[in-house]
């Protein structure tokens, strides 16, 4: 016979445990992001192709509807999650999602079935472009007019998080019978929020998620990708690289083949004096021939005697530099 497990709190008297209340901070805010999106396209599948109403005008009565059905739906999650793994114990083991987002947003999809209207049906508007143009639309408006601020949203999301983490990913399980216990775990928790250490960074991370946070921050400072010297924000990381970083990779203005470091055009614009003043003599006197050009070309470089030539770093001045030795040599 078995004997009936007590709870160790209750059996002393001392009231039920109390919970530590540290969830992940990220995943919370992930979660509260995906609540918007989600209110928006129910708005918006409830009232397309109708004449007398939009999505503003539903979007209270609907935000209601939809907290308390999925808070609802979260609420029974492990218990139904429970009886779903009993009743398959012989079968096929059943695809149990236990990623939070991926199952708040199931009941966000079903929520959303039942409030489409005939358009809503119509599997060609679901997929459709138009679609998901309104839904931005609408997500952006209700940012705007702070129709459903973060903080209220993450409040929901935090309750959410809590009762669809079957695996305690995302949450804290520890639980303990009285307030110093548990304030004496508190400070040691893995799940207790730290704010970044990063400069400019204001995020609240959970100790345990701060390496990840870390390693995405964009206000982590971070040594240039392409190697150059400066030091920077993974925020402007691509901007620099692109626009004013030594080492981007640029073609030859003159139209060679190779490319090279944005800092390395003067050394290359030296070594290939010869191949651009030929490329530059053809534009000139158009009827010569190479071998012709590649000779006026030597002659030009050793009249030049204090080296303009390799310090042109673009065709035009180099073209102009030319023309006047080429007239000097003449004359
Ligand atoms: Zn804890
Ligand atoms: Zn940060
Ligand atoms: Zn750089
Ligand atoms: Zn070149």
């Amino acid at each position: 016979m078995e004997l009936p497990v007590a709870d160790p709190g209750t059996e002393r008297g001392e009231g039920p445990l109390i919970q530590c209340p540290y969830c992940d901070s990220e995943a919370m805010h992930k979660l509260a992001q995906i609540l918007l999106p989600g209110l928006a396209a129910v708005c918006v599948d409830g009232t397309t192709g109708d004449l007398f109403r939009n999505p503003s005008v539903v979007a209270v009565d609907l935000r209601k509807e939809m907290v308390d059905y999925i808070t609802q739906r979260s609420d029974t999650f492990i218990a139904d999650a429970l009886i779903e793994s009993e009743a398959n114990q012989d079968g096929p083991e059943a695809e149990m999602p236990d990623d939070p987002f991926e199952i708040i947003s199931i009941f966000m999809d079903d929520f959303s079935s039942t409030k489409r209207n005939i358009i809503g049906h119509v599997s060609g508007w679901l997929l459709s472009d138009s679609r998901d143009d309104k839904i931005d639309d609408f997500v952006q408006e209700m940012e705007m007019t702070k129709f459903w601020p973060l903080e209220r949203r993450e409040a929901i999301a935090e309750v959410l998080l809590k009762n669809v983490d079957l695996k305690t990913k995302f949450h804290c399980p520890e639980k303990y019978e009285n307030e110093e216990r548990l304030a004496d775990h508190k400070e040691q928790c893995s799940f207790r929020p730290v704010v970044c250490p990063n400069d400019g960074c204001r995020a609240k991370v959970s100790v345990r998620c701060m390496k990840d946070h870390d390693a995405a921050c964009l206000y982590k400072v971070l040594q240039c990708e392409q190697g150059c010297e400066k030091k920077l924000l993974r925020r402007d990381m691509d901007r620099h690289c692109v626009t004013v970083c030594p080492m981007r990779p640029m073609k030859c203005p003159f139209g060679c083949d190779s490319s090279f470091a944005d800092r390395d055009l003067e050394k290359h614009c030296a070594e290939f004096l010869q191949d651009h003043l030929v490329k530059v003599l053809k534009a000139i006197h158009k009827k010569r021939s190479e071998e012709e050009l590649k000779e006026i070309a030597q002659k030009l470089e050793k009249f030049d005697a204090d080296g303009k030539l390799a310090k042109a770093l673009d065709a035009r001045p180099l073209t102009n530099l030319v023309k006047d030795l080429e007239a000097k040599m003449k004359g």
